[in-house]
């Protein structure tokens, strides 16, 4: 699906590894004055004041958590950039540094990491952080990324998952369930084409969904929307897994129960019309649909005022004690217990 560009192959052999250390990391600029040294030394060196120092970790792996056949690299570098500093905002935190740590076969030319790590370039100048470092190796197996995200905060802004109290209310940013569906809609487009090569895929109408898969925002915004809004949420977590996951995340790590309705959880209506399409229950995909990257999070009653009528927020439950257990309050009035499938789960249903 994706066309191969016309462009000349570079074996990765002929740089040598600093040499293609130098060229990947030479157009990165540093922007933040946390940042002391970055690429090039043994180690980078940060300096952080008062704040807290907040660190995440996560790793991709090819065949696993992307497809080659349908991610574009430069996406696949942005989007490696946004799952890290997603974490670092669900804690509150504001992201300032990140180190990326590649594995790469010898099928993949230069140009090939260049795209990756113009993807890379592009997300840390839009969220304004500095690549301070990395590792290069060498992998039989196709490619695997690595990437470190390093944030701060005042110790009395950091929102950890273990917080919420009874009566608060569960809140999310954004609407959910579009990359999922943006996958379903890849996925088809792929075997579509693998049938017949000839045949390109239109994906005007899927643009929204499509472009939530491919190129997810971490949201930066809602932190310091909520610091605007003098809002410190008493819990928050991002949602990478699906929203009943991360509900229970929050109500086991605060030891509280919940009710969350279904008929409030924020869908796109492009969402609700792909899922007519492949007829799968939209609840059932903001639920279990993974990769959105939206913030959950809960607050005091007395912060309502604060975040109502805002069209970044919506309030989707609220928080019981531990014993009530937690809860989708249907659209028929039903109450059935929160599950949490993951979204791997919903493979083939
Ligand atoms: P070492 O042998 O000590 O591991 P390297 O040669 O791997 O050192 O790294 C040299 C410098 O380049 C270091 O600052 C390191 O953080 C950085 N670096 C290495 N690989 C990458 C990468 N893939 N992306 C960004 N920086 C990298
Ligand atoms: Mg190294």
């Amino acid at each position: 699906m994706l066309e191969d560009k016309d462009q000349s192959r570079t074996s990765l052999g002929e740089l040598g590894e600093f040499g293609l250390i130098e060229h990947l990391t030479k157009n990165f600029a540093v922007r933040q004055d946390t940042t002391v040294l970055g690429v090039g030394d043994d180690a980078a060196i940060l300096e952080f004041s008062k704040d807290q120092v907040v660190i995440s970790t996560d790793l991709l792996v090819e065949g696993v958590h992307f497809d080659l056949s349908y991610v574009p690299l430069k996406h696949l570098g942005y989007k490696a950039v946004m799952v890290n500093l997603s974490d670092i905002y669900a804690m509150n935190a504001i992201a300032s540094q990140v180190t990326v740590s590649i594995a790469v076969s010898n099928r993949f030319p230069l140009e090939a990491l260049e795209d990756l790590y113009e993807g890379i370039n592009a997300a840390c100048k839009n969220y304004k952080v500095d690549l301070v470092g990395g590792d290069t190796t060498s992998s039989n197996v196709g490619l695997v990324i690595s990437i470190t995200a390093i944030g701060h905060a005042a110790k009395e802004d950091i929102v950890h998952r273990s917080g919420a109290k009874e009566n608060d209310l569960l809140v999310v940013s954004g609407d959910l369930g579009a990359a999922y569906m943006g996958l379903q809609v890849l996925e088809r487009e792929k075997a579509v084409f693998k049938a017949n090569p000839n045949n390109q895929p239109d994906l005007e109408q899927y643009s929204y969904i499509v472009e939530r898969q491919l190129k997810p925002e971490a949201r930066k915004d809602v932190v310091e929307l909520l610091k605007a809004l003098e809002v410190v949420p008493t819990a928050m977590i991002d949602i990478s897994d699906g929203l009943s996951s991360e509900v229970l995340h929050i109500c086991k790590n605060s030891k509280v129960g919940c009710h969350v309705y279904e008929d409030k959880i924020p869908l796109d209506p492009q969402v609700i019309n792909v899922c007519e399409e492949f007829t799968i229950d939209s609840t059932t995909i903001a639920l279990s649909g993974g990769e959105d990257y939206e913030l959950l999070f809960s607050i005091t009653q007395k912060d309502y005022p604060k975040i109502k009528g805002n069209p970044n927020f919506t309030v989707i439950g609220h928080i019981l004690p531990e014993g009530d257990g937690k809860h989708l309050i249907t659209r028929a009035n039903t109450t059935i217990p929160l599950i949490s499938r993951g979204w791997n789960a919903l493979e083939g249903s």
